[in-house]
């Protein structure tokens, strides 16, 4: 079979998302279609083509001074009877129609038309963004190939329908413990219930006022709740042991360290005990490419709410952003589709952005 990404489809965005979500890549299967993609980057002559496993990397070389990343994973989750795709009025439908390859058709598009760009462009397509992290694309690279990814600042395009969503907030998992002295309940005075112990720390959290803080424009609410909570043996036992869990958000202005600190402070007095944490991502948006993004979009930022790809490149110091044509409600259902308009949208906002 030829490549079905051929100079025809290349120069039409729309046709191009078609094309790429009819190329079946499930996450671990995405080899033929980072074959086609490799293929026609590495037919486009001002572009630098380098890959690792299932994942693509191009790059301009024009000494601009700055450069930007535009990246987007290759994979989608299982298919769900929703392929090949089809086209409904304004509507392209279809496995990955969404998440993400409308927005992949994007970079694709830029990276085989648009030879002169104001910015050196690194393009990233890569694998495996849907499953566990240790098969991340993102994080292979980071990894094997920390050169790829220099750049001053990244966008990826997973779906916002439109939106600029910037930084995204970091997570806490941890478990406030309480201890007691175990005991039968007909003689409860010999002991300590743990249990009611708990009473002290949900009443904590009761009280506790989240903040909202707002930077760059993005506004980030915290959070701070119990989610799961385990104590008691028997039904005629004074319990020992009672363990409240608790998840908190935080806004990017903390790092991971600050706000494992303020959890020991809001459970002063208890034993503590931190399971997970990932730091958040500023939304870094006072660098010069970002702000001229911002105003080729000529919309106000909002903050990303959970945790995505934008905080690994914020961990490597390069600000970054989700903006892409997909509906993010739509991504992994059945009926996921992609507006056509939005991805015509896209491109135009790309090219006001980025052509010289
Ligand atoms: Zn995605």
């Amino acid at each position: 079979m030829g490549n079905p990404l051929t100079p025809d489809v290349l120069v039409d965005p729309v046709v191009l998302t078609r094309a790429l979500v009819d190329v079946e890549s499930v996450s671990r299967d995405e080899k033929v279609l980072a074959d086609c993609v490799e293929d026609v980057l590495r037919k486009a002559a001002h572009l630098t083509v380098r890959r690792v496993g299932n994942t693509v990397m191009a790059r301009t070389r024009l000494d601009r001074g700055q450069r930007v990343i535009l990246a987007g994973h290759l994979d989608t989750v299982p298919v769900n009877g929703n392929l090949p795709s089809t086209v409904v009025d304004d509507l392209i439908y279809g496995c990955g129609t969404s998440d993400m390859k409308g927005g992949v058709a994007l970079a694709l598009h830029l990276a085989v038309t648009l030879p002169d760009p104001r910015y050196d462009l690194t393009y990233l397509f890569y694998e495996a963004e849907e499953i566990e992290s240790e098969h991340n694309g993102l994080n292979l690279v980071a990894e094997a190939h920390p050169k790829w990814l220099k750049a001053d600042f990244a966008v990826l395009l997973e779906p916002t329908y439109g939106a600029v969503e910037a930084g995204c907030q970091g997570t806490v998992g941890a478990r406030v413990h309480t201890r007691g002295r175990r005991a039968h309940t007909a003689r409860a005075w010999r002991g300590v219930n743990a249990i009611h112990a708990a009473g002290e720390v949900l009443r904590r959290l009761e009280d506790y006022r989240p903040r909202t803080v707002t930077i760059d424009g993005c506004t980030y609410r915290e959070g701070l709740n119990a989610v799961r909570i385990r104590g008691g043996m028997a039904g005629n036992v004074v319990p020992d042991e009672c363990s409240v869990e608790v998840n908190l958000r935080f806004a990017p202005d903390r790092s991971e360290k600050q706000a494992h600190e303020h959890l020991r402070e809001v459970f002063d007095g208890y034993e503590l005990e931190i399971t997970d944490s990932a730091p958040g991502a500023l939304p870094g948006l006072d660098a010069a490419p970002a702000r001229e993004f911002l105003a080729a979009v000529g919309i106000e930022p909002a903050a990303k709410l959970g945790w995505t790809d934008v905080a690994r490149f914020a961990a490597l110091g390069i600000p970054a952003l989700n903006y892409g044509p997909g509906d993010p409600a739509l991504a992994h259902a059945p009926d996921e589709h992609v507006e056509i308009g939005k991805i015509r949208d896209g491109v135009a906002t790309l090219y006001r952005w980025l052509a010289p």
